[in-house]
């Protein structure tokens, strides 16, 4: 049996007394790319929180927020397997008590992107982590780089506004095709999930194209752009990158990103790689 979660701020403040613990933030759903941050986190601090909470102020529509997979019984039990030591899953109204009005307002970063086709979106990110940094008081917070663009946002905001503890990066977890493990994966048909396997298929294919001296960003783009729809894959964008500012580069003279979102049977699906550096670094 799972510890019983914690589902107030008091709790968590009895249960985390002069502790500094890792911490994991997750909306549930949990899949092997947040067992390895879990994992990862308790093999570095001797207490690690994981909170599960479906942030509706990050979700542009209320059926996309209403569908969201939940099972917390699950969650939990998968949590504590990785290392969790407590699990933190508070309701709307603790995030937001009534007369909630105050915003972690995200700059350019979120202006690009991700933040171009879902408006709002970084806000709500943003101002949930801020909550729950300072609810949580982590030695360590571990995110993924498979939401690349909202890790940089993370490393800004937690700059910014002076968050307590380190964030810890952690790599993309991929399925034996290499398509990035998701939530969303398991709203794909089985046709359209085998169509997804294109995406991680474009980025290798780029990157071989970078490997072998190809330097033009924008030829790169339409390479890996023109294989996505060969196979059927709608493009929002795919964009190489800076690694820190998100912005076009021309020339792929150092290491940058390549940032890729596509969808298919529609679903939104979004996966980064390192390139412009050996291959054998790169993913
Ligand atoms: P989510 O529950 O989708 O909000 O994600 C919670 C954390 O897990 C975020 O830091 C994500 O970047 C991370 N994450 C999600 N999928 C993966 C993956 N495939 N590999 C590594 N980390 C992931």
């Amino acid at each position: 049996m799972p510890p019983a979660a914690l589902t107030t701020r008091a709790e968590l403040h009895a249960a985390l007394v002069g502790l500094r613990p890792g911490f994991v933030p997750t909306m549930g759903a949990l899949h092997q790319g947040h067992f390895a941050l879990i994992a990862r986190s308790a093999g570095e601090n001797v207490q690690t929180v994981v909170s599960i909470f479906v942030n509706p102020t990050q979700f542009g529509s209320q059926s996309d927020l209403e569908c969201y997979p939940r099972n917390l019984e699950h969650d939990s039990a998968m949590a504590v397997q990785a290392g969790a030591t407590h699990i933190f899953a508070p309701t709307v109204e603790t995030i937001y008590p009534p007369g909630f009005d105050t915003w972690a307002e995200v700059g350019e970063l979120a202006s690009r992107w991700e933040g171009l086709s879902r408006p709002g979106h970084f806000r709500g990110v943003a101002t949930v982590v801020s909550i729950l940094f300072n609810l949580v008081h982590p030695a360590r917070a571990y995110f993924g780089e498979k939401d690349y663009q909202q890790l940089q946002i993370i490393r800004r905001l937690h700059e910014d506004l002076a968050l307590p503890g380190q964030i810890v990066p952690c790599p993309t977890i991929r399925d034996h095709d290499g398509l990035a493990l998701s939530s969303r994966n398991a709203r794909l048909s089985a046709p359209d999930r085998a169509r997804a396997a294109a995406i991680p298929r474009a980025i290798n294919t780029v990157q071989e194209a970078a490997a072998h001296g190809q330097r033009d960003a924008r030829a790169l783009e339409a390479l890996g752009r023109s294989l996505l729809e060969s196979e059927g894959l709608t493009v929002d964008y795919l964009a190489i990158v800076d690694n820190t500012g998100l912005k076009p580069i021309a020339t792929l003279d150092r290491e940058a990103r390549l940032l890729v979102a596509v969808e298919v049977g529609g679903v939104r699906l979004i996966d980064n790689a390192s390139i412009g550096v050996e291959l054998s670094a790169s993913r």
